[in-house]
């Protein structure tokens, strides 16, 4: 089919819906070009993004630091495996330990592999250090979780969308409210050998557990002989306001999970970060990946850590946030039943009355503004920290509109 000048856009919509699975249900723009917080069709339209590629993003499109580093590693030396040593991976290793203040990092791709990564630490752990019983090892975890997209992890998902018809699943894993200390307590045990928390719900729309809870599941995780680990792929990096969103309540897990603004959106790059009592329980041939602490991954990482503190995107973050969300609650529509939002991450959700999240989507992007509804209802804010103000003020504004009666 050739493309046509009229329709630019559909030639592509087009051979999508031919050839590639139909695994997602994006918006009906198609992207060519992003430089910081904007994005271009192939039209040459221009749009605010306010999904940031799922938090992958906080440094923003092409951040010009991490793609000279880019450039310059793949020029020089991409992939050596972990077979060989490579000039890149100590150094950055290092780095990152001392950003995320933990002993030592296991240096995966995506964020799930980093998720599968703390579940086998956290089971080895519990049988070496906890004595529990070959194979009896129990994780709990929170309904409306999101840790991925691997067998194991979707096995444990509340969302029949990811999970139908994708089992049998894992054994192993315990799931609780999320919020719910006393239900937490009731489902730890002898065999317990890890909680698994996101700090903040992402993908549930930005859901912010109540105050305490976190410190009581470091109670309990201490008291059980537990890790308490925290996924902190999305709420990480800036975008809750912090390096790591899980210390804004004052404890420390005993294992994060991080991914995606790790490596900026430049490429995938994910990381269990622990200590050593943890983190010894890998000895060589225990775990791996072809492509985990590449040389290439590194120099992408390293430059995405810099551009994090040399700009100070976490204060950006909680500055560019605490007005944005000042904002959107100070918007008179009956459609808004709650404005959540920690950082520059917002969960706009909408009344039952209001219909589908999608729909107003649909109308921002007829604005220019690239936002992507979460769980029916909520519509979720997180462009890249490294906005303007005043962008944020023009997507404010474009919501009052379409949320408008
Ligand atoms: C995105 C995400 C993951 C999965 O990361 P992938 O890179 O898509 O595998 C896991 N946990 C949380 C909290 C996430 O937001």
């Amino acid at each position: 089919m050739a493309p046509s000048d009229t329709d630019t856009a559909g030639v592509f919509l087009e051979l999508e819906a031919h050839y590639a699975a139909h695994n997602y249900h994006p918006l009906p723009v198609v992207l060519t070009r992003g430089q910081g917080a904007h994005v271009f069709d192939v039209e040459g339209r221009r749009y605010l993004d306010c999904l940031s590629a799922y938090s992958a993003l906080n440094q923003g499109h092409g951040h010009p630091r991490i793609v000279a580093a880019l450039i310059e590693q793949a020029q020089r030396l991409a992939l050596t495996s972990r077979a060989f040593h490579n000039d890149r991976f100590g150094p950055y290793c290092r780095k990152l330990c001392e950003r995320v203040g933990y002993a030592k990092v296991l240096l995966m791709n995506t964020g799930a592999e980093a998720v599968e990564t703390a579940i086998k630490a956290a089971r080895r752990h519990g049988y070496r250090r906890k004595g529990v019983a070959k194979d009896r090892a129990e994780i709990v975890v929170f309904a409306g979780n999101f840790h991925g997209r691997t067998t194991t992890i979707v096995g444990f998902s509340s969302d029949p969308e990811s999970r139908d018809e994708f089992g049998p699943f894992a054994p192993g894993f315990v799931t609780v409210p999320y919020g719910d200390l006393a239900a937490t307590a009731r489902a730890m045990n002898p065999n317990t050998v890890a909680v698994l928390v996101e700090p903040i719900q992402g993908e549930a729309g930005v859901v912010i557990p109540p105050e305490g809870f976190l410190p009581g599941l470091r109670e309990l995780c201490d008291r059980h002989g537990a890790l308490l680990l925290c996924d902190e792929i999305q709420s990480g990096m800036g975008r809750a306001g912090a390096w790591l969103c899980h210390r804004d309540s004052g404890i420390r897990a005993d294992g994060v999970i991080l991914g995606k603004a790790l490596s900026g959106g430049l490429y995938p790059l994910s990381a269990f970060a622990a200590d050593d009592a943890v983190m010894e329980v890998f000895t060589p041939g225990s775990h791996g990946s072809t492509y985990g602490g590449n040389p290439l991954a590194c120099a992408v990482g390293e430059a995405a850590l810099d551009v994090l503190a040399d700009e100070d995107l976490c204060t950006r973050s909680r500055e560019l946030g605490a007005r944005v969300a000042a904002r959107l609650r100070a918007i008179r529509t009956s459609r808004i039943h709650e404005v959540r939002a920690r950082g520059l991450w917002v969960g706009l959700q909408l009344t039952d009355s209001a219909g589908p999240a999608r729909v107003y989507c649909e109308r921002l992007l007829q604005q220019g503004i690239l936002c992507k509804d979460t769980h029916g209802h909520t519509i979720r804010i997180a462009p890249p920290l490294v906005v303007e103000e005043r962008d944020l003020e023009e997507a404010a504004a474009a919501l009052e509109r379409v949320l408008a009666e």
